[in-house]
């Protein structure tokens, strides 16, 4: 049977359908409720009616709600047990760390099998949609399949509760048609607190797969971060060595390299062992020292004539100001350019936040907004709500409220309403700084190659130009270790050759949110999202990375087309035609004049008489490159401005007529 489902042509072994033969023997027997008894070598374990009931730590459970629920399980499927099991647990005050459903079904037996003898696909699906004939809880897609592995085997390990999922299982899910056969892996971890009232918090290690929506690779659970950094990556450093840079599935060969950690300063300091940001040696790329000044850290305004280099740092070389032991990365990746910037913690939580602190709140500094200007700039933000495209998630919203500011808004005021916002409100000088780190960002976050390698050099100057500036604008405290850290941030576009919006922690922090909605209750945090991510067999998705919504309506219509053309959809046709009115480029002016003319970076102003007269044409939907916020200025409404998406525009696009 086997040879005539898998083809002539497969590649399948002798041992693998051996090896197959025996589990689907073994799940015969299975297909009656009663289960086989489990052991387990991960400590004491009692036996109740064939199933196995188990302390994490090695101790008798000492609540009899758990063996209640075990002995009901004769009777009813195991999703049903642990939906109940899920209910028991929000209603009681009781430990269910100790389960273990010890015994392997047939999806995980035949998930296992899969992955050993790396069955391609096609030949999986085959042998899944005839056994699904018989077997019809087994999925037909082996994909689904590698998701449903249900034991949920978790361990003491660095201080608290740990998972790991498999780097080999997690990357397999991953590929697609799409997946270059060579895959660069960017990782992610951060902490998040679970709960207002205790100190439990979540370390995942989450992974990008060649730029794919990231995934869970390992998941600790704490009162606080995990106890050392050797323990908490060992799961994830020996697999990845032990594969050696290749990883055969489907009928090709994979090579694998890890290229990122995308992290925050405390993260980084954590994983590369190194001082923390408020250290006069922290920062992470020069050998520059910091000073104490009004009781703060401050930081160069301009880079260390010597560099830091991982060879340096392999060799411990920077121990006694910089380093404070020996990390487990050294080896694996290059400590020193191999963890980047991150630029939503140190740009936009960082950098920005400290600007709009000092606005609000910079008593003593020239930077101060009086009163009156804070409530001018918190109208015109006001009105800007709702007004710009949908795939901008957070309006804005008053200054006042910047305390509470997500990183999304930091971005948004620093690359797109900033420029129309701060007219008039920040000093000349203040105006004139913001739009150095403004367009510098800009040019960063630049998806189009050709463009952001053209003018990086130049948001390399304006960065440096932006620091320099600081203390004389903001105070002599202002340059922290994020402010200085901007002066090394164009290093990671060159370093890793793209741009800063394929090394954010954006999409990380989806899933962080997501992990943590995940969690029903305080109990076993760890084996509550292990069940969840496992029963979504890999189909999990924290929310949109790319999202570009291509409308009528006028905060979703304007767009810039392939051929560097300005226009706004007035209808759409048949979901693939629009009609546009084309913004020709005599009826576009420059929003800002300094540090450049804006319009060589497509951002303009346009009087709106102009837009009136313009005819319509047809184009097609795919002419779309990206697209353009268009807002009203704050100073003059008979203009409006318009400024290019910079991140995440490469998007799933959606049409809505
Ligand atoms: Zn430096």
């Amino acid at each position: 049977m086997a040879q005539k489902v898998l083809g002539d042509d497969s590649t399948i072994s002798m041992a693998s359908l051996s090896s197959a033969a025996e589990i689907l023997n073994t799940a015969h027997t299975l297909q009656t409720p009663a289960r086989q008894t489990g052991t387990s070598d991960k400590g004491k374990s009692n036996t109740c009616e064939g199933h196995t009931v188990l302390s994490s730590n090695g101790e008798q459970p000492c609540m009899s709600v758990a063996v209640q629920a075990v002995e009901h399980i004769n009777e009813t499927s195991l999703e049903t047990f642990l939906a109940e099991l899920d209910q028991e647990a929000d209603k009681y005050e009781y430990d269910t760390s100790y389960i273990h459903l010890e015994e392997k079904t047939l999806a995980d037996q035949l998930s296992e099998w899969l992955l050993q003898f790396n069955i391609t696909r096609e030949a999986g699906s085959n042998l899944l949609h005839i056994l699904h004939l018989y077997h019809p809880d087994l999925p037909v897609d082996p994909r689904t399949l590698l998701g449903s592995l249900r034991t949920v085997e978790t361990e003491n390990r660095c201080g608290g509760l740990y998972y790991y999922f498999g780097l080999k299982n997690l990357i397999v899910h991953a590929i697609t048609d799409d997946t270059p056969e060579s895959i660069t892996l960017q990782s992610n971890v951060d902490g998040i607190p679970l709960f207002g009232s205790s100190a439990g918090q979540f370390w995942p290690i989450l992974l990008s797969v060649s730029g794919a929506q990231p995934s869970v690779l390992a998941l600790f659970y704490g009162d606080k971060k995990p106890s050392d950094v050797e323990s908490f990556l060992e799961p994830f450093l020996e697999e990845f060595k032990s594969l050696d840079g290749v990883l055969n599935y489907n009928g090709k060969a994979y090579t694998l390299r890890l290229g990122s950690f995308v992290c925050d300063a405390p993260a980084r300091a954590f994983m590369k062992r190194i001082i923390g940001h408020t250290g006069y040696h922290s920062c992470e790329r020069c050998c520059s020292k910091g000073e104490r000044i009004d009781s703060r850290t401050v930081l160069s305004n301009e880079v260390d004539t010597e560099l830091r280099n991982g060879v340096v740092f392999d060799e411990l070389g920077y121990t006694g100001t910089h380093q404070t032991g020996q990390s487990p990365l050294i080896g694996v990746i290059d400590c020193v350019t191999g963890f980047v910037l991150d630029y939503m913690h140190l740009v936009c939580l960082g950098v920005m936040r400290r600007m709009v602190t000092y606005w609000k709140k910079g008593v003593g500094t020239p930077a101060r907004l009086s009163p009156s200007l804070l409530r001018v700039l918190s109208a015109r933000l006001d009105l800007l709500r709702g007004k710009l495209p949908s795939d901008i998630a957070r309006q804005p919203r008053a200054i006042y409220h910047s305390d509470r500011w997500k990183a999304t808004e930091f971005r948004t005021l620093m690359l797109y309403t900033g420029p129309v916002v701060l007219e008039g409100i920040l000093s000349n000088q203040h105006y004139r700084h913001f739009c150095l780190l403004s367009l510098a960002m800009n040019i960063l976050l630049e998806k189009n190659d050709e463009v952001r390698k053209y003018y990086l050099n130049y948001a390399r100057e304006l960065l440096a130009l932006f620091v320099s500036q600081c203390h004389v604008l903001y105070g002599a405290s202002f340059i922290s270790y994020n402010i200085h850290s901007l002066l090394h941030l164009a290093d990671d576009c060159v370093n890793h050759n793209c741009s800063l919006d394929d090394l954010s922690a954006f999409p990380y922090e989806n899933m962080l949110g997501a992990l943590k909605s995940l969690v029903r209750s305080p109990n076993n945090p760890v084996a509550q999202v292990v069940k969840r991510l496992k029963a979504t067999a890999g189909s999990f998705r924290p929310g949109k990375l790319c999202h570009e919504k291509i409308s009528a309506n006028p905060r979703d219509s304007v767009f810039m087309l392939q051929c560097g053309q300005l226009v706004q959809i007035v209808a759409i046709e048949d979901n693939s035609k629009i009609l546009c009115k084309v913004l020709q480029s005599h009826i576009l002016k420059t929003l800002y004049n300094y540090p450049a003319n804006s319009k060589d970076f497509g951002i303009v102003k346009v009087l709106k008489s102009k837009l009136a007269s313009i005819a319509v044409e047809p184009f097609n939907i795919s002419d779309i490159e990206r697209k353009v916020i268009c807002i009203e200025l704050s100073n003059n409404a008979e203009y409006l401005a318009f400024l290019p998406l910079r991140h995440l525009y490469t998007s799933v696009r959606e049409t809505n007529s």
